[in-house]
C-alpha cells in the first residue's frame, strides 16, 4: 500500500470561524468525500499523480510550481498546433490553412512579445497572420498579454460576455498586463472557422462565471486526433470566512456541471487526447526533464504523440471530476482536518 492511500480523519474538525455554522459531527455519512480522494489517486496511478491531485487535497493546495517561471522550448506539437509558454501558464497557436488562431497570452506584454512572439520567429510562422485570439477566460495570466498582441498583430479577440465583464472589473496587478480591449463575445455553441479549422466553444463555468472550453482538431504526421481543451484547469478554491469556497469567481456546483457536461462532449466527439492552459496540469512542460515536450523530442518514427491516449485522457478528466467531488463533500462535511 502506498502512502498515498492512508489517509486519516483527525477527531476535531477544522477551527470554525466566527460566525459560521458549527461543523457537524465526523461519522460514516459525512466522509464519502474520502472515496472520492481515493479514486482520483487510482486513476492517476504512476503517471498522471502529482499536480492533477492538487484538489485532491484537503484543504486544496495550488498546483502551480513555486519559483521563478522558466519558459519552455517553443515547440510544434502537432502538425498544425505549437506551444508557446512557459511552466506556470501555457499559449497555443492553431495554423490553420488561412491564418493562425492564437489561444491565451500569458502574463503580459513583455512575455506575450519574448515567448510568443519570439516563439513564433523562431519556428518560421508569421505573427501578421494572427487573425484571432482565443482568450480561455478572464484571469490576468491568461489575458495579461492580450493588449499587446491585439495592438501590434491586430487579431480579433474572443471570450465569453461574462468574462468580458469580470475584466473590466479586474484590478490590474503588478506584472501582470491590462485587459484588451472588448471585442467579440463567444456564447455557448459557437462556431469559429479559419480556413479549413473549425472550433465550437462550449461555456463551462465554474473556474470563473465564463471560462470556455472546446475540443482541437489537429493532425499527427497527417494522422487525425482530437484533443480536449478545458478551460479552467483549477477548482475554485477560495476559503471564505464563511466556509464558503470559490466567491469570487464561481462555483464547485457550477465547476461539476461544466466538467460533466464538457467529459460528455468530448466523449460524443471522440476526443483521444488533451491539452490544458497550465502546462503542470497536461504535463506539457514542466521541467524539461520528465515532460511530453521532451518525450516528444526523444520520439522515434512510429511512437505514439505523447499527447495523445484516450485512456489517459479519460483518467484525467476523471481525476478532476472525482476532485471537484471529494472537495464538495469536504466541505459538506465541515472541512474536517485531514492528514495524507
Ligand atoms: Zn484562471
Amino acid at each position: 500500500m502506498t502512502r498515498g492511500f492512508i489517509l486519516r480523519v483527525a477527531v476535531a474538525a477544522l477551527a470554525v470561524p466566527a460566525g459560521a455554522q458549527e461543523a457537524p459531527p465526523l461519522g460514516p455519512g459525512n466522509l464519502a468525500f474520502l472515496d472520492h480522494v481515493k479514486n482520483a489517486r487510482l486513476l492517476a496511478a504512476g503517471d498522471l499523480a502529482g499536480r492533477n491531485l492538487a484538489d485532491c487535497s484537503m484543504p486544496p493546495v495550488s498546483a502551480a510550481p513555486a519559483g521563478e517561471p522558466v519558459v519552455a522550448p517553443p515547440t510544434k506539437v502537432f502538425d498544425q498546433l505549437y506551444y508557446f509558454g512557459m511552466n506556470s501558464v501555457a499559449s497555443w497557436a492553431l495554423v490553420t490553412s488561412d491564418g493562425i488562431i492564437q489561444i491565451d497570452s500569458l502574463d503580459n506584454a513583455e512575455e506575450a512579445q519574448r515567448i510568443i512572439i519570439g516563439g513564433y520567429r523562431k519556428l518560421g510562422l508569421d505573427p501578421a497572420r494572427m487573425k484571432y485570439l482565443v482568450l480561455t477566460h478572464g484571469h490576468d495570466d491568461h489575458f495579461g498579454g492580450a493588449k499587446y498582441l491585439q495592438d501590434a498583430y491586430h487579431p480579433r479577440v474572443l471570450m465569453s460576455a461574462l468574462d468580458w465583464d469580470m475584466v473590466s472589473k479586474t484590478r490590474p496587478r503588478a506584472n501582470f498586463g491590462p485587459p484588451p480591449a472588448r471585442d467579440m463575445d463567444i456564447t455557448d455553441g459557437r462556431k469559429l472557422t479559419l480556413g479549413a479549422t473549425t472550433l465550437t466553444f462550449y461555456l463551462t463555468p465554474g473556474h470563473t462565471p465564463g471560462t470556455i472550453s472546446f475540443l482541437v482538431p489537429v493532425t499527427d504526421h497527417g494522422q487525425p486526433h482530437l484533443l480536449s481543451f478545458w478551460g479552467g484547469s483549477a477548482l475554485p478554491r477560495t476559503l471564505e470566512p464563511g466556509g464558503e469556497i470559490g466567491r469570487a469567481d464561481s462555483g464547485l456546483l457550477t465547476y461539476r456541471q461544466s466538467l460533466e457536461r464538457f467529459i460528455g462532449i468530448g466523449e460524443d466527439a471522440g476526443a483521444d487526447g488533451y491539452i490544458a492552459n497550465h502546462p503542470y496540469r497536461d504535463q506539457t512542460f514542466v521541467d524539461g526533464k520528465d515532460d511530453k515536450i521532451t518525450r516528444n523530442r526523444a520520439r522515434k518514427p512510429g511512437d505514439p504523440s505523447p499527447w495523445i491516449g484516450r485512456s489517459t485522457y479519460i483518467r484525467y478528466m476523471l481525476i478532476s471530476l472525482e476532485c471537484t467531488e471529494a472537495l464538495t463533500g469536504w466541505v459538506q462535511a465541515g472541512r474536517p482536518r485531514v492528514s495524507q
